[in-house]
């Protein structure tokens, strides 16, 4: 099948730094549902994360976009931490085998970086879909921009659908009782609460969405 026009450097570039505004600007909300059923540390730990990708960006500079995808994994793994810095091990890792050299990134590119991320994810944590975690929104997000790809969608159209399956996977965690990360603990007194992880993940591809809609890809 013929590859839609693919993401640039400039594109990845403009990327994190919306991402960070976007999460900068919902930190404490998306902590405050950390404090509700974790240790509230989430929307600024992602926050710190994705500032440090913010001031590395110069420093980035000279690489290839598939390179620059790397480190900016591996710089999450670093500065994120904790349970939510997991997602980022499986997106660097996938740049050894499939992201090498590349100035563009089709959509496929992208959504088999995050089918691995997803694949991490759940084979280092565990978590199963229903276990009231991120994998809540990213499973869902990860089908849907598989199928897009496969129609030969455009990366707009492909991340809102992906974007609306995350946030529906979001919301059905209100009906979970965790069973992995720290809201194990807090068991069934979590009911009606949305799990953090699932929440920011559904921001991160709404946002993506959102920029690709705007440039017209
Ligand atoms: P920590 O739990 O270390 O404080 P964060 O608060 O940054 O880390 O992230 C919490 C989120 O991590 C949870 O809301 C959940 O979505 C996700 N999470 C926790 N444990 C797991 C796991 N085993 N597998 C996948 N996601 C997990
Ligand atoms: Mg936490």
């Amino acid at each position: 099948m013929e590859e839609k026009a693919g993401i640039t450097k400039e594109n990845l570039v403009e990327l994190i730094k919306i991402l960070y505004q976007k999460i900068d600007e919902k930190k404490a909300e998306l902590s405050k549902l950390d404090t509700e059923i974790g240790d509230g540390d989430h929307g600024f730990s992602l926050a710190k994360g994705f500032k440090s990708l913010n001031d590395k960006l110069q420093e980035y500079a000279s690489f290839d976009t598939g390179e620059m995808l790397k480190k900016c994994g591996f710089e999450l793994i670093k500065t994120v931490g904790g349970a939510a810095g997991a997602v980022f091990t499986g997106q660097a890792m996938y740049y050894n085998n499939n992201l090498k050299e590349k100035d563009t990134l089709s959509l496929s590119d992208f959504s088999g970086m995050l089918a691995e991320a997803l694949a991490q994810i759940k084979k280092r944590g565990g978590a199963q879909p229903g276990d009231k975690t991120m994998v809540d929104a990213l499973e869902p997000a990860v089908e849907a921009l598989a199928s897009a790809a496969e129609s030969g969608a455009g990366f707009a159209d492909a991340f809102r659908t992906a974007a609306d399956a995350a946030a529906t996977g979001a919301e059905k965690t209100r009906d979970m009782v965790a069973r992995k990360g720290r809201s194990k603990n807090v068991g069934e007194r979590g009911l009606g609460y949305k799990d953090p992880g699932a929440a920011s993940m559904a921001l991160i591809i709404g946002t993506m969405a959102d920029y690709f809609q705007s440039h017209g890809m």
